[in-house]
């Protein structure tokens, strides 16, 4: 008995012997194997971000800008923020998109734009227009004719004229050359300067009215009308020169001149009573790691930031979240505009800005008043302390 538990020991032993040479042999074939195939394709697969899993090819030093200067997705990391992809863009975008600023002080400087579209081409019955010539950016079609379609739903006009959008350099020349002629002036304080209309940028457009008998009128917002002021913003647009922010805009209050911004842009702009000279400035304090957050009136939220133009270099890069559904415009001045569509829908938000901000009077908590303070404005100052008056 004792031989046999021997010979199974023995036995026993070898099986074991042999089974650790097999795991021995099977490591190494597993190393060479890994160093073969493995080591090279470690080498050349190196390059995935671990964070966005998106390939990063480190031989592309600097990334490609196609000439027409359009927004690419850039191969290098963010310089700021390793958790953001970065987007190359042409420093000559700053002038273009539909949040560009363009007034006396920021003239609109950019070439002739390929996106000028005739307005009736595209429009619908619910409106008409004073020509064949008259056009604007196409982006902002669409959203004219779902303004001006449910405008007509709502009121029953469809007697909107619009008898004026895209100027060329030219046409604002002379426009204001005509004004000189009539005043005998040397500078015009009713048209805007040639470079520094807004209706060079094909983004703004003039309302009037044309009735079915055939007579015209002036479209001054009020009445039935004034459906268009309280939803504008719904659709991008908003009413640009304010009765109460002449100052600011150096243009007088123009009740038919309206501006396509984009929402959620306008929605901000126009619920807080602020002018787009003050919304871009208001911007400049929001970075991609605090941005702004806006709720539109559908509870939509979008983060919009800035992002200032690289200087020593002809590309700025701006940093995104990655996946993230986005847009940037220029803002004519001095940097980008980043708009994150977020798909969230959340719970709406009142940017009504507290009464004090705007007319003097001080509010508790509850935006009740509690004093007024010698400050206030009243609707006569406003308009008796503007100097400089100018059709936009
Ligand atoms: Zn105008």
């Amino acid at each position: 008995m004792a031989g046999n538990k021997e010979a199974i020991l023995r036995r026993k032993k070898k099986r074991a012997i042999r089974k650790a040479m097999d795991i021995i042999s099977a490591v190494l074939v597993f190393a060479l194997f890994s160093f073969a195939v493995g080591y090279p394709l470690a080498i050349g697969m190196n390059n995935i971000d671990p964070l966005s899993g998106k390939d990063i090819d480190y031989s592309v030093q600097q990334p490609a800008v196609p000439d027409n200067g359009s927004v690419v997705t850039d191969a290098s990391p963010a310089p700021t923020e390793s958790i953001y992809e970065s987007v190359a863009v042409k420093n000559d975008e700053i002038y273009k998109g539909e949040l560009i600023l363009v007034n006396s002080s920021y003239p609109f400087q950019s070439a002739a734009d390929a996106n000028i579209t005739p307005l009736f081409e595209k429009k619908t019955d619910s409106y008409s227009v004073s020509g064949m010539h008259i056009s604007m950016q196409e982006e902002a079609i669409p959203y004219l004719n779902s303004m001006l379609d449910d405008f007509y739903s709502a009121t029953a006009h469809n007697d909107i004229l619009i008898v004026d959008g895209y100027r060329t350099l030219e046409e604002q020349q002379a426009l204001y050359d005509a004004d000189l002629e009539l005043t005998g002036l040397t500078t015009s304080t009713l048209v805007a300067k040639p470079g520094h209309s807004e209706h060079e940028t094909g983004y703004a457009l003039d309302f009037s009215l044309f009735f079915p008998d055939g007579t015209s009128g002036e479209y001054d917002g009020t009445g039935d009308y004034d459906w268009i002021d309280q939803h504008c913003s719904d659709y991008g647009y908003i009413l640009r020169y304010p009765e109460d922010k002449t100052e600011l805009t150096d243009i007088q209050y123009e009740s038919w001149h309206y501006r396509y911004v984009g929402r959620p842009h306008a929605y901000y702009i126009m619920q807080s009573g602020i002018c787009l000279e003050e919304y871009i400035s208001e911007l400049n304090e929001y970075s991609v790691d605090a941005p702004m957050e806006i709720i539109d009136s559908n509870g939509a939220a979008y983060e919009v930031y800035f992002v200032p133009a690289d200087t020593d270099s002809d590309v700025t890069h701006i940093p995104v979240k990655p996946d993230a559904d986005y847009s940037v415009s220029g803002n004519n001045i001095d940097g980008f505009i980043v708009t994150i569509d977020l798909h969230e829908t959340r719970e709406l938000v009142s940017y009504t800005k507290p009464v004090e901000e705007v007319t003097g009077i001080t509010t508790d908590e509850y935006g009740n008043v509690v004093t007024t303070d010698s400050t206030y404005i009243t609707a006569s100052d406003t308009t008796t302390t503007t100097t400089v008056e100018a059709v936009g």
